[in-house]
């Protein structure tokens, strides 16, 4: 159990106390807080993070105004490619752990804000930006926020992902020490069985039993 991933929580350690006679483990939420969470609630699903997912979705349904700007529908459809399971290329973002930062989530304003002083910073309008994507690659963070994105031509941006797939890579089992050679990401991502933008994500940390170099 100790480092699985559950949504937002990855497993700490494991604690003295039970409850109902389950185990309890110390979990780490991706939001920063600690929380005991019992273990069959972890494997069920039942819980996915400390709480704060359900506070984030309540918030959601409390901003107001956003909706009618000119920038919603990326901001919409980026939140839900990540968050909703029953969304259009969730497999290729959510599930393969990627999300929107918390400041994101809890407000569209804050996305929109940026992506117009960024937009401000190549000389782009609304009318020009057609073409031009948030990119969360290229600075090598893998999820969607202001210190991780920077806004780019689409061609640029697939090119990139492109060179990625590419890239040799090496895993190691981090228990048995075990190195696995392979010539490509989307090799390594068979082998993991899981996609290219995880593989991606991962690079030179900790997944699961393997770390990827
Ligand atoms: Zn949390």
């Amino acid at each position: 159990m100790i480092n699985k991933k559950f949504g937002r929580l990855t497993v700490l350690k494991e604690l003295e106390e039970k409850s109902n006679s389950n185990k309890v483990y110390l979990c780490k939420c991706e939001c920063g807080n600690e929380k005991a969470i019992r273990g069959d609630r972890l494997k069920n699903g039942n819980t996915r993070s400390c709480g704060c997912l359900q506070k984030e979705a309540a918030g959601r349904r409390t901003v107001h105004g956003a909706s009618s700007q000119w920038w919603y529908n990326r901001y919409s459809q980026m939140v839900q490619r990540c968050h909703n399971p029953k969304a259009h290329g969730y497999e290729n973002y959510g599930a393969a752990g990627v999300y929107v930062c918390n400041k994101w989530i809890n407000d569209p304003w804050a996305f929109g804000n940026w992506l117009i002083a960024e937009m401000d910073n190549l000389g782009l309008t609304e009318k020009t930006i057609n073409g031009y994507h948030v990119d969360k690659d290229l600075l090598g963070k893998g999820y969607y926020g202001p210190d991780s994105c920077v806004l780019m031509l689409a061609q640029k941006n697939s090119a990139l992902s492109a060179t990625n797939r590419m890239k040799k890579c090496t895993l190691k089992n981090i228990e048995t020490g075990e190195t696995v050679e392979f010539k490509s990401f989307s090799d390594a991502a068979k082998f993991l069985e899981c996609s290219n933008s995880t593989v991606s994500k991962y690079n030179g940390k900790v997944y699961l039993e393997w770390s990827i170099n």
